[in-house]
């Protein structure tokens, strides 16, 4: 079975899953109800855009060739009307913002460069280039164009495409319907009472947290004991989901039964260690036509593994045509070094008040600290290849 290293885990990810992804039949969202969801249909331009060619300043609409010079002013056209009749030379026409330009004309002249005569003519003391201040019909699309296609995940300027061009409903994707499985004798419910040796299932509840922002459905099991049968039941349950997540039972130790399951249902397994930290015993495989990620069951390691790998196998599901990691750059208030071989996903703390991101390392006991990751509001990224940074260099970090 392969290990593989940080960058290769991901690639392996993405190209199996766009390889093997299947696509359900869009379901059609209010324009309202559309952000965030994935386009299904191609979206195309229904008129030219601007439907004709419109002022960008408030002033005169003129003809070029005419200024510098003294204008008679004939007649003013405002946003949402249009002047029925044209400029001839030595003529302008007092025009708003957004307001079509009148035939003849080929320049605006900011109003703040003009001064108003008596007899109500204007003058400007400056030249004009033919086309300035003016949109021209059909700049930004023509009638037709593609504007937007299938696998684009709806922003808020996407939302404002779609109105602009008039559609008020949407052909979306179907959010994937991920199952989530923990397993663990130690783990109860979180509404029961745990024993001394025993800890409440947080796992599902970060997990299915990262489930909904990446536009998935978590659907939640009951918890598996660390015994075969138990969870092989469970598991051909969570198969009927578009995804599976397992959280726990990948390590090495007696009761880690996961993998043993798993191939036990016909699984074809693509790694089952990456070298990272946390989240070394990462399980990402496929049977039944679904595909499945065997995530270690510390928090640390299960909310790391999940935004790095399984976020990307989510979205890809879910039609996204892309998966983006966010990475951003933040400098260091301090030194930061690790011991290389592994890549690292740690907590800390970006601050964004000042004019550039400061990234400081969290204090934390190792990959159960749940406190800890909830104080952090990033992960820095720490190079496999590279044991120090001094304060003042950056890092990548991993927005959370
Ligand atoms: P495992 O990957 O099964 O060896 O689990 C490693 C450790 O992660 C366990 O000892 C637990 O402390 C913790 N853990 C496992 N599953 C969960 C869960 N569902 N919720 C919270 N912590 C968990
Ligand atoms: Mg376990």
């Amino acid at each position: 079975m392969p290990t593989l290293t940080f960058d290769r885990a991901r690639a392996c990810v993405i190209e199996r899953v766009l390889a093997h992804r299947l696509f359900a039949a869009p379901e059609s969202v209010a324009l309202e109800c559309a952000a965030a969801r994935v386009l299904a249909e191609e979206i195309r331009a229904d008129r030219d855009l601007p439907a004709l060619s419109r002022s960008v300043r408030d002033g005169f609409a003129v003809r070029a060739q005419d200024v510098p010079g003294t204008l008679r002013v004939i007649g003013e056209v405002r946003a949402g009307d249009r002047f029925e009749g044209a400029i001839a030379a030595g003529e302008a026409v007092e025009i708003m913002t957004g307001a079509p330009v009148p035939r003849g004309a080929d320049a605006v002249v900011m109003v703040e460069h003009v001064t108003r005569g008596a007899d109500g003519s204007v003058t400007t003391d400056r030249a004009a280039n033919p086309g300035q201040f003016i949109s021209p019909q059909g700049c930004e699309a023509r009638a037709g164009e593609t504007l937007l296609s299938p696998g684009k995940r709806l922003g808020f300027a996407d939302i404002a495409l779609l109105a602009t061009v008039g559609k008020n409903t949407v052909a979306v994707c179907p959010k994937p319907r991920v199952a989530l499985l923990a397993t663990g004798d130690e783990i109860v419910p979180v509404t029961g009472t745990p024993r001394e040796h025993q800890i409440r299932n947080s796992n599902v509840y970060s997990l299915a947290a990262q489930v909904t922002r990446a536009g998935g459905v978590p659907v939640i099991l009951p918890v598996a004991h660390d015994e075969y049968e138990d969870t092989m039941g469970l598991m051909e349950r969570g198969l009927e989901a578009d995804l599976l997540l397992i959280s726990g039972g990948v390590s090495a130790g007696k009761y880690d039964i996961v993998e043993r399951v798993l191939a036990d249902l016909g699984a074809e397994f693509f790694f089952d260690r990456v070298l990272i930290q946390p989240g070394q015993p990462l399980v990402f495989g496929r049977t039944r036509e679904k595909f499945f990620f065997g995530l270690p069951g510390n928090p640390a390691s299960t909310m790391v593994t999940f935004e790095l790998f399984a976020r990307g196998a989510l979205e890809l599901l879910g039609g996204q045509s892309q998966s983006v990691l966010p990475f951003v750059l933040a400098r260091l208030t301090r030194d930061f070094h690790h011991k290389t071989g592994l890549t690292r996903f740690l907590p800390a703390t970006v601050d964004w008040n000042g004019t550039e991101p400061q990234l400081t390392p969290a204090g934390w006991s190792g990959s159960g600290d749940v406190p800890a990751l909830a104080r952090a509001n990033a992960f820095l990224v720490a190079d496999a290849d590279r044991a120090e940074w001094k304060a003042g260099e950056v890092m990548p970090v991993l927005l959370k």
